[in-house]
């Protein structure tokens, strides 16, 4: 069994999903490889290989620079083509579902995205993904022939903090650095949000806050705690919050350690972009609304008291 993980990066930097993807798959055993793409992957490829990351192929080019869908499906696809891996593995974050179809699309076409889980039994290795909004947990195992590509999604392994390693710097072919779109620059929108599909806290408002003038309430409680400020459909329909801060059915699909809803009621659509969070915080001033059935700790009140209170709270005992 020959795994293969893409390590991606932005701004130079490693996101932190690359580790969880090495961890995910020493438990499979077999040899494991890594690539990383940069204009500059070398240090990148070093950090990967300290952590554990096998054979770590480094592709350098200043075409690599940004994210881009046309250089990263070539580039990756030589590489496959060179190294035969059974299975690609890779972040199920917004650039990686991009890639990930793209690449399966142009080797074979074996593929399943958000994968929760991934082991070996009995020689075959099973990946389970939860479908239904959550409510069935479907098992896909990988057989025949070919590369199997999956993606997986963040926070549910630990990263890989060390293991074996070594950096093999790899050239392809100057026609996969041609692109029909070059990135220039990318900016971090004004906001200077925290990526909601990465952050460890988040902190969600709903209509509950009554107004976009209470907003600042809820991302007070969100920077005490480091957190990213999130939002549920009914406040973003409503022009309080950009799209970009939705969590839900056609949002983003979140699993932090921490997740806190303030004023929301807990439909359906909500709960299945964050229902699989390892700690879910409610605060309701209604006791029945449907949030408290999948909270770990409710809190039924007024959330003009509750959120200026924890915020206080965790100001003094966090901050000092
Ligand atoms: C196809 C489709 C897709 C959808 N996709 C999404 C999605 O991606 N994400 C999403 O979130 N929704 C989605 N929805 C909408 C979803 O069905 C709900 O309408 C929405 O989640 C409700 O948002 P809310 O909880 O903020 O508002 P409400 O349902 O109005 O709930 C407000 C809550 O605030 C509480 N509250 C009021 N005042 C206070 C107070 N002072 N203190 C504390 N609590 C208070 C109330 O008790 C209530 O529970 C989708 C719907 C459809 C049909």
């Amino acid at each position: 069994m020959k795994t293969l993980t893409i390590a991606l990066q932005k701004d130079g930097q490693l996101i932190s999903t690359s580790f969880e993807l090495i961890e995910a798959v020493k438990a499979l055993g077999g040899e494991l490889l890594t690539a990383v793409l940069a204009e500059d992957a070398k240090s990148l490829a070093e950090q990967l290989a300290s952590r554990g990351g096998g054979k770590v192929l480094a592709v350098s080019d200043s075409a690599l620079k940004y994210y881009n869908d046309d250089n990263y499906v070539k580039v990756i696809s030589a590489l496959i083509a060179k190294h035969s891996p059974d299975l690609v593995l890779g972040p199920a974050t917004f650039y990686g579902k991009a890639l990930f179809a793209r690449l399966a699309g142009k080797n074979g076409g074996k593929m399943v995205s958000d994968i929760n889980g991934i082991t070996a039994a009995d020689g075959q290795v099973v990946m389970t993904r939860l479908s239904y909004g959550g409510s069935v947990v479907s098992e896909v195992v990988k057989n025949g022939d070919g590369t199997f590509f999956a993606t997986l999604r963040p926070k549910i392994y630990p990263e890989s903090k060390d293991g074996a390693g070594e950096v093999v710097e790899e050239t392809v072919d100057a026609s996969a650095l041609e692109a029909k779109m070059t990135v220039m620059e990318m900016k971090v929108e004004s906001s200077g949000a925290v990526n909601l599909s990465e952050a460890d806290v988040i902190v969600s408002a709903g209509r509950g806050i009554k107004g976009p003038e209470h907003l600042p309430l809820v991302q007070d409680l969100a920077d005490s705690l480091k957190g990213a400020l999130g939002a549920s459909r009914a406040i973003v329909d409503a022009g309080w919050i950009a799209y970009s801060n939705q969590v839900g059915q056609t949002g983003k699909t979140v699993n932090p350690k921490l997740y806190l809803a303030v004023g929301i009621s807990g439909a359906i659509q909500h709960l299945v972009g964050m229902r699989t969070s390892h700690t879910i915080v409610a605060i309701n001033k209604d006791k029945d609304a449907p949030i408290f059935n999948i909270a770990n700790y409710g809190i039924v009140g007024d959330a003009f008291e509750i959120v200026p209170a924890l915020t206080n709270k965790f100001k003094k005992e966090l901050q000092g």
